[in-house]
Protein backbone atom coordinates (compact mmCIF):
# COMPACT_ATOMS: atom_id res chain seq x y z
CA UNK A 1 0.00 0.00 0.00
CA UNK A 2 2.79 1.92 1.28
CA UNK A 3 4.66 1.61 -1.90
CA UNK A 4 1.44 2.47 -4.20
CA UNK A 5 0.85 5.51 -2.53
CA UNK A 6 4.70 6.87 -3.13
CA UNK A 7 4.22 5.72 -6.48
CA UNK A 8 1.40 7.75 -6.83
CA UNK A 9 2.83 10.82 -5.21
CA UNK A 10 5.74 10.53 -7.20
CA UNK A 11 4.01 10.36 -10.53
CA UNK A 12 1.92 13.82 -8.85
CA UNK A 13 5.19 15.27 -8.38
CA UNK A 14 6.95 14.79 -11.68
CA UNK A 15 3.91 15.85 -13.30
CA UNK A 16 3.08 19.00 -11.47
CA UNK A 17 6.97 20.09 -11.31
CA UNK A 18 7.15 19.61 -15.07
CA UNK A 19 4.42 21.31 -15.76
CA UNK A 20 5.00 24.56 -13.93
CA UNK A 21 8.56 24.78 -15.40
CA UNK A 22 7.78 24.19 -18.43
CA UNK A 23 5.02 26.53 -18.64
CA UNK A 24 7.65 28.68 -17.16
CA UNK A 25 10.24 28.20 -19.76
CA UNK A 26 7.31 29.00 -22.77
CA UNK A 27 6.10 31.90 -21.05
CA UNK A 28 9.81 33.36 -21.31
CA UNK A 29 10.26 32.12 -24.20
CA UNK A 30 7.56 33.57 -26.24
CA UNK A 31 7.15 36.56 -24.59
CA UNK A 32 10.71 37.45 -24.10
CA UNK A 33 12.63 35.67 -27.41
CA UNK A 34 10.09 35.94 -29.36
CA UNK A 35 7.53 39.00 -29.28
CA UNK A 36 10.60 41.84 -27.49
CA UNK A 37 13.55 40.40 -28.54
CA UNK A 38 12.89 39.14 -31.82
CA UNK A 39 9.62 41.21 -33.09
CA UNK A 40 10.14 44.43 -30.92
CA UNK A 41 6.93 44.65 -30.08
CA UNK A 42 6.65 44.71 -26.58
CA UNK A 43 9.04 46.24 -24.14
CA UNK A 44 9.39 44.57 -20.88
CA UNK A 45 10.42 46.75 -17.45
CA UNK A 46 14.28 45.59 -16.90
CA UNK A 47 13.41 43.42 -13.54
CA UNK A 48 10.79 41.20 -16.12
CA UNK A 49 13.28 41.35 -18.82
CA UNK A 50 16.00 39.75 -16.23
CA UNK A 51 13.80 37.01 -15.12
CA UNK A 52 12.94 35.67 -18.16
CA UNK A 53 16.59 35.63 -19.66
CA UNK A 54 17.46 34.07 -16.11
CA UNK A 55 14.40 31.52 -16.75
CA UNK A 56 15.58 31.13 -20.58
CA UNK A 57 19.26 30.61 -19.20
CA UNK A 58 18.68 28.05 -16.57
CA UNK A 59 16.53 26.01 -18.08
CA UNK A 60 17.49 25.68 -21.56
CA UNK A 61 21.18 27.55 -22.47
CA UNK A 62 19.68 29.32 -25.29
CA UNK A 63 22.13 31.68 -27.44
CA UNK A 64 19.58 35.00 -27.62
CA UNK A 65 21.16 35.84 -30.82
CA UNK A 66 20.74 32.94 -32.53
CA UNK A 67 17.47 32.30 -31.48
CA UNK A 68 16.33 35.25 -32.85
CA UNK A 69 18.50 35.04 -35.93
CA UNK A 70 16.91 31.78 -36.72
CA UNK A 71 13.33 33.47 -36.15
CA UNK A 72 13.98 36.59 -38.59
CA UNK A 73 15.61 34.52 -41.33
CA UNK A 74 11.83 32.08 -40.48
CA UNK A 75 9.92 34.64 -40.74
CA UNK A 76 12.31 36.13 -44.32
CA UNK A 77 11.71 32.77 -46.07
CA UNK A 78 9.13 31.61 -44.51
CA UNK A 79 8.10 27.77 -46.20
CA UNK A 80 10.68 28.38 -49.22
CA UNK A 81 14.08 27.30 -49.49
CA UNK A 82 16.10 29.24 -46.88
CA UNK A 83 13.86 28.68 -44.02
CA UNK A 84 15.67 27.12 -41.46
CA UNK A 85 13.39 24.80 -40.20
CA UNK A 86 10.55 24.70 -42.27
CA UNK A 87 8.61 20.79 -42.83
CA UNK A 88 7.92 21.41 -45.98
CA UNK A 89 11.69 21.76 -47.02
CA UNK A 90 12.98 19.16 -44.99
CA UNK A 91 10.89 16.59 -46.30
CA UNK A 92 9.05 15.37 -42.86
CA UNK A 93 5.36 16.30 -43.99
CA UNK A 94 3.33 14.56 -45.80
CA UNK A 95 1.71 17.30 -48.30
CA UNK A 96 0.53 15.13 -51.31
CA UNK A 97 2.30 17.66 -53.80
CA UNK A 98 5.50 16.89 -51.64
CA UNK A 99 5.54 13.25 -50.98
CA UNK A 100 7.59 11.64 -53.74
CA UNK A 101 10.08 14.91 -54.52
CA UNK A 102 11.62 14.98 -51.20
CA UNK A 103 14.65 13.53 -49.48
CA UNK A 104 13.20 11.10 -47.09
CA UNK A 105 15.57 8.76 -45.10
CA UNK A 106 15.22 4.88 -45.00
CA UNK A 107 13.03 4.60 -42.29
CA UNK A 108 10.69 7.49 -43.09
CA UNK A 109 10.19 5.60 -46.66
CA UNK A 110 9.52 2.56 -44.61
CA UNK A 111 6.79 3.95 -42.39
CA UNK A 112 5.53 6.20 -45.52
CA UNK A 113 5.45 3.16 -48.25
CA UNK A 114 5.48 -0.07 -46.64
CA UNK A 115 3.61 0.63 -43.20
CA UNK A 116 1.24 3.46 -45.12
CA UNK A 117 1.66 5.31 -41.83
CA UNK A 118 3.34 9.02 -42.39
CA UNK A 119 7.00 10.13 -40.23
CA UNK A 120 4.31 13.13 -39.40
CA UNK A 121 4.33 13.28 -35.42
CA UNK A 122 7.92 12.62 -34.97
CA UNK A 123 9.16 14.24 -37.67
CA UNK A 124 7.48 17.54 -37.37
CA UNK A 125 8.39 17.43 -33.56
CA UNK A 126 11.34 15.96 -32.60
CA UNK A 127 13.48 16.75 -35.91
CA UNK A 128 12.28 20.22 -36.68
CA UNK A 129 14.27 21.00 -33.21
CA UNK A 130 17.35 19.73 -34.93
CA UNK A 131 16.79 21.34 -37.50
CA UNK A 132 16.72 24.36 -35.35
CA UNK A 133 20.13 24.05 -33.42
CA UNK A 134 21.87 23.43 -36.40
CA UNK A 135 20.29 26.83 -37.69
CA UNK A 136 21.50 28.32 -34.56
CA UNK A 137 25.00 27.84 -35.03
CA UNK A 138 25.59 29.35 -38.48
CA UNK A 139 27.39 31.77 -37.99
CA UNK A 140 25.13 33.67 -40.99
CA UNK A 141 22.19 33.10 -38.75
CA UNK A 142 23.37 34.25 -35.65
CA UNK A 143 24.77 37.61 -37.41
CA UNK A 144 21.36 38.27 -38.26
CA UNK A 145 19.66 37.95 -34.43
CA UNK A 146 19.13 40.76 -31.63
CA UNK A 147 20.37 40.17 -28.17
CA UNK A 148 21.38 42.67 -25.71
CA UNK A 149 24.12 44.36 -25.31
CA UNK A 150 25.27 43.85 -21.97
CA UNK A 151 27.78 42.51 -19.67
CA UNK A 152 24.96 40.33 -18.46
CA UNK A 153 24.67 38.68 -22.08
CA UNK A 154 28.47 38.91 -22.81
CA UNK A 155 30.13 37.54 -19.38
CA UNK A 156 27.32 35.37 -18.34
CA UNK A 157 23.92 34.19 -20.58
CA UNK A 158 25.90 33.29 -23.31
CA UNK A 159 29.25 32.76 -21.91
CA UNK A 160 28.06 30.05 -19.34
CA UNK A 161 25.02 28.55 -21.24
CA UNK A 162 25.45 25.53 -21.05
CA UNK A 163 26.26 25.58 -17.28
CA UNK A 164 22.14 26.10 -16.67
CA UNK A 165 20.54 23.13 -18.65
CA UNK A 166 23.74 20.61 -18.04
CA UNK A 167 24.98 21.53 -14.40
CA UNK A 168 22.61 23.36 -12.48
CA UNK A 169 18.70 22.36 -13.96
CA UNK A 170 19.89 18.75 -12.80
CA UNK A 171 21.53 19.23 -9.45
CA UNK A 172 18.63 21.50 -8.72
CA UNK A 173 16.35 18.74 -9.56
CA UNK A 174 17.86 15.97 -8.27
CA UNK A 175 18.21 18.10 -4.55
CA UNK A 176 14.27 19.06 -4.95
CA UNK A 177 13.45 15.65 -5.34
CA UNK A 178 15.61 14.21 -2.59
CA UNK A 179 14.17 16.54 0.00
CA UNK A 180 11.04 14.87 -0.75
CA UNK A 181 11.46 11.43 -1.85
CA UNK A 182 14.64 10.80 -0.02
CA UNK A 183 17.41 8.84 -1.94
CA UNK A 184 15.34 7.38 -4.39
CA UNK A 185 15.16 11.35 -5.37
CA UNK A 186 18.01 11.14 -7.90
CA UNK A 187 16.39 8.27 -10.07
CA UNK A 188 13.09 10.84 -10.08
CA UNK A 189 14.95 14.16 -10.35
CA UNK A 190 17.07 12.78 -13.45
CA UNK A 191 14.01 11.83 -14.88
CA UNK A 192 12.69 14.99 -14.20
CA UNK A 193 15.83 16.47 -15.87
CA UNK A 194 15.19 14.75 -19.36
CA UNK A 195 12.00 15.08 -19.16
CA UNK A 196 12.35 18.96 -19.37
CA UNK A 197 14.99 19.07 -22.16
CA UNK A 198 11.96 16.85 -23.84
CA UNK A 199 9.31 19.82 -23.19
CA UNK A 200 11.53 21.91 -24.91
CA UNK A 201 12.16 19.69 -27.86
CA UNK A 202 8.65 19.39 -28.52
CA UNK A 203 7.32 22.90 -27.82
CA UNK A 204 9.26 23.82 -30.54
CA UNK A 205 8.32 21.35 -32.84
CA UNK A 206 4.57 21.75 -31.68
CA UNK A 207 4.52 25.74 -33.31
CA UNK A 208 7.60 25.54 -36.06
CA UNK A 209 6.35 21.70 -37.13
CA UNK A 210 3.25 21.18 -36.53
CA UNK A 211 2.42 25.01 -36.74
CA UNK A 212 3.69 24.53 -40.23
CA UNK A 213 1.64 21.96 -41.33
CA UNK A 214 -1.14 23.03 -43.57
CA UNK A 215 -1.46 20.98 -46.91
CA UNK A 216 -1.96 24.22 -49.28
CA UNK A 217 -0.14 27.46 -49.46
CA UNK A 218 -2.10 30.10 -47.69
CA UNK A 219 -3.33 33.21 -49.87
CA UNK A 220 -2.10 35.40 -47.48
CA UNK A 221 0.56 34.52 -45.98
CA UNK A 222 2.01 32.40 -48.85
CA UNK A 223 3.32 29.68 -46.57
CA UNK A 224 2.33 26.73 -44.64
CA UNK A 225 1.79 28.22 -41.29
CA UNK A 226 -1.56 26.78 -39.56
CA UNK A 227 -3.34 27.98 -36.50
CA UNK A 228 -3.58 24.76 -34.05
CA UNK A 229 -6.28 23.81 -31.31
CA UNK A 230 -6.87 26.46 -28.67
CA UNK A 231 -5.99 23.90 -25.52
CA UNK A 232 -2.18 23.96 -27.00
CA UNK A 233 -2.50 27.92 -25.48
CA UNK A 234 -1.87 25.72 -21.76
CA UNK A 235 1.32 24.61 -23.11
CA UNK A 236 2.65 27.09 -25.76
CA UNK A 237 1.21 30.43 -24.26
CA UNK A 238 -0.60 31.90 -27.36
CA UNK A 239 2.17 29.98 -29.78
CA UNK A 240 -0.50 27.79 -31.44
CA UNK A 241 -2.23 31.09 -33.59
CA UNK A 242 0.85 30.38 -35.44
CA UNK A 243 -0.98 31.34 -38.84
CA UNK A 244 -2.64 34.42 -37.29
CA UNK A 245 1.14 35.31 -35.84
CA UNK A 246 2.60 35.10 -39.67
CA UNK A 247 -0.31 37.54 -40.71
CA UNK A 248 0.34 40.49 -37.85
CA UNK A 249 4.03 39.37 -37.54
CA UNK A 250 4.85 42.34 -35.55
CA UNK A 251 1.80 42.48 -33.45
CA UNK A 252 2.51 41.24 -29.64
CA UNK A 253 -0.92 39.94 -28.95
CA UNK A 254 -1.10 36.32 -31.42
CA UNK A 255 -5.44 36.16 -31.34
CA UNK A 256 -7.70 34.68 -29.41
CA UNK A 257 -6.73 32.45 -26.26
CA UNK A 258 -3.21 33.83 -26.04
CA UNK A 259 -2.35 33.82 -22.75
CA UNK A 260 1.16 35.43 -23.34
CA UNK A 261 -1.07 38.15 -24.63
CA UNK A 262 -2.60 38.49 -21.28
CA UNK A 263 0.22 38.76 -19.19
CA UNK A 264 1.23 41.34 -21.59
CA UNK A 265 -1.97 43.17 -20.78
CA UNK A 266 -0.98 42.88 -16.99
CA UNK A 267 2.33 43.98 -17.42
CA UNK A 268 0.80 47.12 -19.25
CA UNK A 269 -1.41 47.65 -16.12
CA UNK A 270 1.17 47.47 -14.19
CA UNK A 271 3.57 49.79 -15.93
CA UNK A 272 5.64 47.20 -16.27
CA UNK A 273 5.65 47.07 -20.24
CA UNK A 274 5.53 49.12 -23.14
CA UNK A 275 3.68 48.01 -26.31
CA UNK A 276 4.42 49.42 -30.04
CA UNK A 277 0.71 48.68 -31.55
CA UNK A 278 -2.56 48.08 -29.62
CA UNK A 279 -4.55 44.99 -30.59
CA UNK A 280 -7.64 46.08 -33.28
ZN1 LIG B 1 6.35 30.11 -38.48
ZN1 LIG C 1 7.57 35.36 -35.15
Amino acid sequence: METILGAGSALLFILAALYFQGVLINISTTLYLHRAMTHRAVDFNWVIQFFMRFVIWLWNGILVKGWTGVHIVHHAHTDLPGDPHSPHQHGVICAPDLVGHLPITWWEKIMLRVLKVCPYGFGITIKNYAYYLKAARLPKIIEQGRAPRDWLERYWFSRARYLGPFVLLPLSQVALAWCLFGPWGILLGLLLWALLLLWTVLSGGIVNGLGHSADERDAQTRDYSRNLPYWLNWIVIGEQNHHDHHRYSGHWWFGQHDFGANIIKLCLKLKLAKVKVMPT
